[in-house]
């Protein structure tokens, strides 16, 4: 197994691997840039099917956490951890106690932070062993669970606020036909600033309960799972899966804007370019989405939602400036939304 010659390598400034006997934890840390700042990302509990597996994964969700936070206008840097376990069955209190030596070992250069498979009472125990945490309220203050879905909810819908602007010329989202396919913690939170705002709802999950939930609350249109691309709407809104922008799908689009906060929405980098092609405006997911890392960036005892809500409002004008350069240089926007975080993180590397 390669590293410094693996695909996903990306001159990341770090790649630990650890052992843990006594608790059976395995667990890679990297961190891929600290330019900005420390590499703070979530910590991945997967039953990865091989070791390869699990070092491609945090090669490249570190790497992606670089590019977010930049974009995001934070002082951090990106980075990720895994863990190879399943959570449900192999998961126990010493291992997360476990984790967060391995944690402390690197440094402070790694903060960790909740991600699938452990949750905020698992960074908790980690934090027994290390100062290096992110996105835990402080103890005993109970007015906040950690969940940053309400700030990812807030920053889509401030995205697609502004995609409607630049694509539709439009300031008023009364009336206007949104499809959201995936109403779970984002998708609901982001039906009802959607629904406040006057628009016209379709959703879809596969969970029957999640749809009901928008039919009653926000007048929602209940769709067929396989329905919701073609949809004739303004705006579609993927808050479920990723990849489901692929050779199936664009074809059916009728949307002019595709913008929503799922991750990795692109099957392939060249999707964005058949977006393009079709004349529908994409908003790059990881900066439409970052309204979590905002969050966990300001937790802690001074937290105030008023200075999050203001952080939050820059996701709208950064995206207007990609959308702004994206069309003036006929480029997707997800290869703008690139070149404008290296430019931050890396500014030397172009000179
Ligand atoms: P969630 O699990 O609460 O909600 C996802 C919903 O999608 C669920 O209700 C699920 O039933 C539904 N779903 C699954 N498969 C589906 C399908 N094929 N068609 C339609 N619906 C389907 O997750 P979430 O926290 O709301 O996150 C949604 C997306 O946003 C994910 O891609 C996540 O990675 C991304 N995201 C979330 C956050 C956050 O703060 N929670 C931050 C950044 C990105």
């Amino acid at each position: 197994m390669s590293v410094f010659s693996h695909r996903e390598f990306d001159r990341h400034e770090l790649v630990a691997f650890h052992h843990d006997p006594a608790t059976g934890l395995k667990a890679i840390i990297a961190v891929h840039n600290t330019r900005l700042g420390k590499g703070l990302g979530g910590c991945r509990m997967y039953p990865y099917a091989s070791d390869a597996e699990a070092l491609t994964d945090v090669l490249r969700l570190s790497r992606g956490m670089t590019y977010k936070a930049a974009l995001a206008g934070l002082p951090q840097g990106g980075g990720k951890s895994v863990i190879i376990g399943d959570p449900r069955r192999d998961k126990t209190p010493e291992m997360m106690r476990a984790m967060g030596r391995f944690v402390d070992s690197v440094g402070g250069r790694y903060v960790v932070a909740e991600d699938s498979g452990t949750s905020v009472p698992d960074i908790r125990l980690m934090a027994e062993h290390t100062a290096h945490v992110g996105g835990l309220a402080p103890p005993g203050d109970t007015s906040r669970t950690g969940d940053p879905s309400p700030a990812t909810a807030t920053g889509t819908f401030i995205g697609i606020q502004a995609a409607v602007r630049h694509q539709l010329g439009r300031e008023d989202l009364r009336g206007l036909k949104v499809a959201i396919q995936g109403v779970g913690n984002v998708g609901r939170r982001l039906a009802r600033h959607l629904h406040e705002a006057g628009a016209q709802l379709w959703v879809t999950d596969s969970y029957a309960p999640a749809v009901e939930h928008c039919v009653t609350a926000f007048g929602a249109t209940p769709v067929a799972m396989d329905a919701i691309y073609g949809l004739d709407v303004e705006v579609f809104a993927p808050c479920a899966l990723g990849a489901i922008l692929n050779d199936d799908t664009i074809p059916q689009l009728k949307a002019r804007v595709v913008a929503g906060a799922a991750n990795n929405q692109l099957a392939e980098p060249r999707h964005g370019l058949r977006l393009l092609d079709r004349g529908i405006l994409y908003a790059p997911d990881y900066v439409i989405n970052a309204g979590g890392i905002i969050d966990i960036h300001y937790e802690g005892p001074e937290y105030q939602w008023s200075v999050v809500e203001a952080h939050l409002r820059r996701i709208g004008a950064t995206l207007t400036t990609i959308f702004e350069r994206a069309r003036a240089e006929q480029r997707s926007t997800h290869e703008i939304a690139d070149r404008m975080a290296e430019e931050i993180f890396r500014p030397t590397a172009r000179g």
